[in-house]
């Protein structure tokens, strides 16, 4: 059903990002795929997407966390395709430590990533949609876009941001066929969430085990990760007409976390 329409998902190399790739690829959309990674992997992820779509797909590797570099990435989908009509903010990167340790640098790239970048490629990709009439803005926020965790200062405040971004996006696209809505996973077992173990376990003097059972699932009540795949089946069903009127919403995925 999305034959003719354009999707761009940031930070779509890996885990959730991928996930959604391969949804919208199978429903016949053109991709831009983007993120860092092995070269020769990405290069199959992207022929696979190809020719899962019928369409076409194209890999945009620029980092995000740069304002030029999301304005090339625009201007080369701009380019391919004439525009983006289905836009994901998904790359975010995760940083865990007490505030008074917090290294700046990975503060200010937090905040570059996870909560600026959206804002640069909305405000660019929101002229093409307005103009056709149909958009799709999608956010993977997170349960910390309700809620906070300690010891993540930095991705809790990008991600609360991100969601009042989103409702006040929401509001401008409203009478333009142009949603914008949050999704907001629980732990999705994905390499973000399997690489801040060891900083955890440093942080709260645990183990392995420990971090995975009262850390992590801790907060989730169904005591399972989310899959990857069930956060792309959300995006999709975003895409879809019977969903043009869901809008400025956060949605959850997070096995009732945020139900407590
Ligand atoms: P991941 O590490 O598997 O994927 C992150 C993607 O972002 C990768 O493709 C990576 O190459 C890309 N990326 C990193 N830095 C980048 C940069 N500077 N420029 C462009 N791309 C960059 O992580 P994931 O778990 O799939 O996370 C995807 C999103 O989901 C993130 O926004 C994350 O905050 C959110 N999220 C994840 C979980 C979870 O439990 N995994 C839960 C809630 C929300």
């Amino acid at each position: 059903f999305l034959k003719g329409k354009t999707a761009l998902v940031t930070g779509s190399t890996s885990g959730i990002g991928l996930a959604y790739a391969k949804a919208l690829a199978a429903e016949g959309a053109n991709l831009i795929i983007n993120g860092f990674g092995d070269a020769q992997a990405i290069e199959t992820e992207r022929a696979a997407l190809a020719q899962a779509s019928g369409g076409d797909a194209m890999y945009s590797g620029h980092d995000l966390t740069k304002v030029d570099e999301i304005e090339a990435m625009m201007a080369e989908a701009a380019k391919a395709f004439g525009g983006v009509d289905i836009l994901i903010n998904n790359a975010g990167v995760q940083h865990v430590a007490p505030v008074e340790e917090f290294p700046l640098d990975k503060w200010n790239l937090i905040i570059a990533l996870n909560l600026n970048a959206a804002f640069h490629t909305t405000r660019l990709a929101v002229p093409h949609m307005k103009q056709s009439k149909w958009g799709r803005i999608i956010q993977t926020a997170s349960a910390h876009s309700l809620v906070a965790s300690p010891f993540k200062s930095a991705y809790v405040t990008a991600k609360h941001g991100l969601a009042g971004f989103t409702k006040t996006v929401a509001l401008e696209l409203a009478t333009f066929g142009v949603t914008a809505n949050c999704i907001s996973p629980g732990y999705v077992w994905t390499p973000l969430v399997e690489n801040q173990i060891p900083d955890t376990m440093k942080a709260r003097n645990m183990t392995r085990e420990q971090v995975m059972n009262d850390v992590l699932l801790a907060g989730q009540p169904t005591k399972t990760f989310v899959t990857v795949e069930q956060v792309a089946a959300l995006a999709l069903f975003l895409c879809r007409d019977e969903a043009s009127t869901i809008t400025g919403a956060n949605l959850s995925v997070d096995g009732g976390w945020t139900a407590q």
